[in-house]
């Protein structure tokens, strides 16, 4: 039988070398929680929450108060840092704030 050469599914390599772990493979966000989050979903809020050009930069989001719980895991989760919630009385909206993951604990400064 013909070996037929598949390209991964993460990375798009078709090469025969390539590891069955690849690094890009990222099926084990669904099965992993923080906070009763999904990981995979905390990364769909953290890439609304962040600089897309930049998401090491600082965090600054409003939003209603039922979304605070999942901005702040999600911030944790991907910067190692604590995130502050202010709310704006005028508009009852927060505002969730943090240094960012470059400025965090776990950065390269
Ligand atoms: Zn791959």
């Amino acid at each position: 039988m013909a070996y037929e050469l598949k390209a991964c599914t993460w990375c798009g390599l078709a090469d025969p070398e390539h590891k069955s772990d690849c690094p890009y493979d990222r099926s084990w966000e669904d099965l992993t929680f923080y906070k009763d989050f999904r990981v995979s979903d905390l990364r769909k809020l953290f890439e609304k929450l962040a600089d897309p050009k930049d998401w090491k930069g600082p965090i600054a989001a409003t939003m209603p108060g039922e979304a605070v719980l999942g901005a702040c895991a999600a911030i944790e989760y991907f910067t190692a840092t604590v995130p502050r919630v202010g709310l704006d009385t005028q508009t009852m909206t927060y505002l969730v704030t943090s240094e960012g993951y470059r400025m965090g604990p776990a950065g390269d400064h």
